[in-house]
């Protein structure tokens, strides 16, 4: 009797370890589980640049005692889950996020990867020297490992490049982001200035042999509608971030949202802020937060105050809506190898 029920939970333990899963800061969940997303968000975010100091340059608590109350709230209000962008050498601060995580029960998302946008001011001196193969066994190593001895693995790989066609060391990172989606299944998000970058990214997965369902194209609202088209349609997920509460803002958004609705793309787009708190040195010499992204109004409520409304106005359904927050989250950040 002992032996059969130790075989069942062995058999048991196999199927769960190959289901599909998301990775959080707190672990695996299913992703039925990650329920009303926002998929591009930053808790904080330090812009003193890679080699500057060590990050984070402030004690958990200090942040924690500032920003706790507006996850809290957020969780409230409905929302499960979100994905937190900020990489590495940029502020990425697992153990805040894990406080967090668990202090509110949101489930929250951190990354792997290095970040080439803005003159490189945020790699750091190893990426120039390494080779993609390098890079990608030091974010490898993240997700089997966990990141800096936390113990917290990434739930996705996250990436910059800039406007223009990808330069060489642009080139590198997002070969090294193939070559980590490769070995662990997770998802490469890539801010990306243009639709010209875009199509470079795409192209450079291909020659690893990685699915255009594997690439995030963040910040699409730097492309034109034809480029969102032409992108979905290759099989990439569109990200629109950055949406504010301003009316012409909603007017954009909800345009590239009616364009991507007529072309039956739907179920390729997600969408969210992109705000958080940016760490600055307060007169004092203190570290201080400030909010950035949100025009100074309530943080991550843009979309639920003002944008569903006006898709609502525009005849977009509540299933069209719950694709957009829930369910296409939910498979862009599904772990799994994604090959050609
Ligand atoms: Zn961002």
């Amino acid at each position: 009797m002992k032996l059969l029920s130790l075989f069942f939970l062995i058999l048991w333990y196999g199927c769960q370890t190959d289901r599909p899963k998301i990775m959080t800061v707190t672990g695996p969940i299913h992703p039925g589980e990650m329920g009303l997303t926002l998929e591009h968000e930053h808790v904080t975010t330090d812009f003193i640049g890679a080699e500057k100091t060590k990050q984070p340059q402030y004690p958990v608590d200090t942040a924690l005692a500032k920003l706790l109350p507006f996850f809290v709230e957020l969780k409230a209000s409905g929302v499960q889950t979100l994905v937190e962008c900020t990489p590495a050498h940029i502020g990425r601060d697992v153990l805040l996020l894990r406080e967090i995580s668990q202090k509110t029960g949101l489930n929250i998302l951190t990354n792997t990867g290095y970040y080439a946008a803005v003159q490189k001011k945020y790699l750091p001196a190893h990426a120039y020297s390494e080779t993609a193969r390098e890079l990608a066994k030091r974010w490898i190593s993240e997700w089997e490992t966990g990141i800096d001895g936390t113990g917290v693995k990434p739930g996705f790989i996250k990436l910059g490049v800039g406007k223009s066609q990808l330069d060489t060391m642009e080139q590198k990172i997002v070969r090294a982001g193939a070559l980590t989606h490769l070995e662990t299944g997770l998802k490469i998000a890539i801010h990306t200035g243009s639709g010209l970058a875009a199509n470079d990214e795409v192209d450079i997965l291909a020659g690893e042999g990685v699915a255009p369902g594997a690439l995030i194209v963040v910040h699409a609202q730097n492309c034109s509608s034809e480029d969102q088209i032409s992108l979905a349609q290759r099989g990439c997920w569109i990200s629109l971030d950055g949406i504010g509460a301003k009316p012409d803002k909603i007017e954009r958004y909800l345009g590239f949202l009616l364009a991507l609705k007529e072309a039956s793309l739907l179920h390729r787009v997600l969408i969210s802020h992109d705000n958080g708190w940016a760490v600055i040195k307060n007169e004092d010499g203190c570290i201080g937060f400030e909010m950035f992204g949100a025009d100074g109004a309530k943080p991550y409520a843009a979309i639920f105050d003002s944008l569903v409304p006006a898709l609502m106005n525009a005849g977009f359904t509540r299933e069209e809506i719950d694709l957009i927050l829930v369910q296409n989250p939910s498979a862009a950040f599904t772990i799994e190898k994604l090959t050609l």
